[in-house]
């Protein structure tokens, strides 16, 4: 059963529409806001979000562990040319 008239967001849905054009509700979420929502939900893994949120942007790790060994190797091979050329 099509409503015409789509209950989770008012939208004009055609007869022959097996959902909503405009929310993409349709028969099998039950024309509902939450089981829209559910059809629509994108994938969310809260814990690793926090985590990468604590990574990049949190206050216990002001240098990203990637920044800091780049620097070290950066530093190490300063160092192994300026030997290099020394020894020379
Ligand atoms: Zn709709």
């Amino acid at each position: 059963m099509t409503p015409e008239i789509c209950p989770n967001c008012g939208a004009e849905v055609p007869r022959r529409a097996r959902a909503c054009p405009e929310c993409g509700a349709d028969e099998r979420t039950g024309w509902s806001d939450s089981a829209a929502g559910e059809h629509l939900d994108l994938p969310s893994e809260p814990f690793e979000y926090d985590d990468f949120v604590n990574r990049e942007f949190g206050s216990r790790s002001p240098k990203p562990r990637g920044i800091h060994w780049f620097w070290w190797l950066t530093a190490v091979l300063v160092l192994a040319a300026m030997v290099f050329f020394l020894v020379r």
